[in-house]
């Protein structure tokens, strides 16, 4: 009978996913120690979270992975409980000096316009005169750069710590400042997480009220090296009203709970579309002149393209606000190509009023 090695046991448990993320139990650092006794295996680990659930889930998954193992006989893992390093919700203990409170904006899926809400977030929080920064995580996929229309390649200090960049009162640091034109970020797992932490800890953000954290979508590797590097007031998830886009936004407030950051809010973006309501536009002239005299003014009408309600359920679900819902604009989509977002660009916006009811809540939320 061949003998068991650290290896094989190691090669099965990286089958197990920690609960809520895409990585797996090894490459998480959870395994302390492997103690082989000719068919007898027991693995130690060891775990910060409050969940409960969590050790539970490792353990039953783990067992069953070593229960494959050709000829193994008792197999038994033993899990450490300690108490998570992030701090309570509202304690606004940061890792970063004088920066309050460091708020992710998150989403499950891409491209439900999770760049867009982090910008006019930012946007309209420095409206309210908070002093604020905007840091854009994607590094495979950045947008903070073309959002704000800069290219500028941020400076350094002395003493070698990166300058942000500023645009219309805020600061903000994007892979997109330090790439060739538009070249995309070919980067490897360990880069990508060593510039996530450059852009947390070797950034001279300066006195801030909110870092706002663009998050890359999804639950992978950077949410990961993001709630293990600094300590976070809070996370957005941002979310469509369609069904397969709440699913992954489940996914992604799931994570954030595991990982003891509370969930702020919910924001449904492109909830509806406004019409002007003026459905005689195709008509010829007289036909429309006589509509308008008989009709009275047309109100504007909401279109709920991609179904209702999905946002309130979801936040209902989890016990957290809806903190807004914003509607489809062409004008918002048009403003970030140019690299000014709506919230900066014009006063008389329905995104822009919704922005600022977000921002709001979230003053309340988090208070300086
Ligand atoms: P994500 O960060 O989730 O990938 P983006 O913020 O980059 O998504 O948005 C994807 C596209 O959708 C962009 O072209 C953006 O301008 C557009 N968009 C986002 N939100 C809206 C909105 N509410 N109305 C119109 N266009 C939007």
């Amino acid at each position: 009978m061949s003998t068991i090695t650290a290896d094989q046991v190691r090669e099965r448990l990286s089958s197990v996913k920690y609960p809520g993320f895409s990585r797996d139990i090894i490459s998480f650092g959870l395994i302390k120690e492997i103690k082989i006794d000719g068919p007898d295996v027991t693995v130690q680990m060891s775990l910060a979270t409050n969940d409960a659930k969590v050790p539970q889930a490792i353990k039953t998954h783990s067992e069953e992975a070593l229960r494959s193992i050709a000829g193994i006989g008792q197999s038994r893992v033993l899990i450490d409980i300690q108490a998570p390093a992030q701090p309570a919700a509202g304690a606004g203990a940061t890792d970063i000096p004088g920066v309050k409170h460091i708020i992710a904006v998150g989403s499950g899926k891409g491209g439900v316009g999770k760049s867009t809400v982090a910008a006019n977030l930012a946007v309209a929080l420095q409206q309210t005169k908070a002093r604020v920064g905007l840091c854009d995580c994607d590094m495979y996929g950045p947008s903070v750069s073309m959002m704000f229309g800069a290219r500028d390649r941020p400076m350094a200090t002395e003493d070698n710590r990166i300058v942000p960049v500023e645009r219309y009162d805020l600061k903000l640091m994007s892979m997109g400042f330090l790439l060739e034109d538009d070249s995309p970020a070919i980067l490897r797992g360990p880069m990508v997480t060593r510039y996530t932490q450059q852009f947390l800890r070797q950034v001279e953000w300066g006195e801030l009220d909110y870092l706002i954290l663009d998050l890359p979508p999804g639950t992978g590797d950077i949410q990961l090296t993001i709630v293990q590097t600094v300590a976070l007031a809070g996370a957005v998830i941002v979310t469509t009203p369609q069904e397969v886009a709440l699913i992954d936004a489940r996914k992604a407030a799931a994570m954030f709970q595991r990982v003891n950051v509370p969930v702020l809010g919910i924001i449904e973006n492109m909830s509806y579309f406004l019409s002007s309501g003026d459905d005689t536009a195709e008509l010829p002239l007289l036909k429309r002149l006589a509509a308008a005299i008989v009709n009275k003014p047309r109100q504007t009408q909401r279109h709920h393209i991609f179904g209702t309600g999905g946002g309130e359920r979801e936040a209902k679900r989890l016990g957290v606000p809806l903190l807004g819902q914003i509607p489809i604009d062409i004008a918002t989509c048009e403003s970030g190509d140019r690299g000014r977002p709506i919230a900066s660009a014009s006063k008389n916006n329905p995104v822009t009023f919704e922005f600022e009811k977000v921002a709001a809540q979230l003053r309340r939320a988090v208070p300086v």
